[in-house]
């Protein structure tokens, strides 16, 4: 194995590491908003995670609440679908399911990637098929795809 073969196969682990890593946080973002609210409020940008939510944009009111962390004092009810705040601020709310999702669809294409058959091995059993002139792998028998 080269070693620009290996660069890319350690780049593709840890973009897949990334990516699934990412999904868990996510998770356990959306339980913990269950019971607990906490980010940064305002003044000015503003990302913080309630409800099952990520609440990210800018707050140009006045009290703005700044770094928060607190219980959340009512029954856990969580945001299921994206919409903007009211109020003196530009906040989009956007569930945490979507973020998930999106984790969740870049892990699989990495995962496929990851774990592609590399080129000049048969799709079928893996047997290097360098030099093969068959056309047919002398391994299992697969006709070999010429790429
Ligand atoms: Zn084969």
């Amino acid at each position: 194995m080269g070693k620009a073969r290996y660069t890319m196969y350690a780049r593709r682990r840890l973009g897949l590491f990334a990516s699934v890593f990412s999904g868990v946080l996510i998770v356990s973002l959306f339980i913990l908003t269950s019971w607990y609210r906490g980010g940064y409020a305002g003044p000015g940008p503003v990302c913080a995670f309630t409800e099952g939510a990520v609440v990210v944009g800018f707050y140009l009111g006045p009290n703005p609440n700044g770094w928060i962390f607190e219980k959340v004092n009512y029954a856990p009810k969580s945001v299921w679908w994206p919409r903007m705040s009211p109020g003196p601020a530009f906040l989009a709310i956007v569930p945490l399911w979507m973020p998930f999702l999106l984790s969740v669809m870049t892990s699989a294409v990495l995962w496929r990637r990851y774990y592609a058959i590399p080129p000049g091995l048969c799709r079928q059993c893996r047997y290097n098929l360098t030099g093969n002139v068959s056309g047919v792998c002398p391994e299992c028998g697969e006709k070999v795809q010429r790429r």
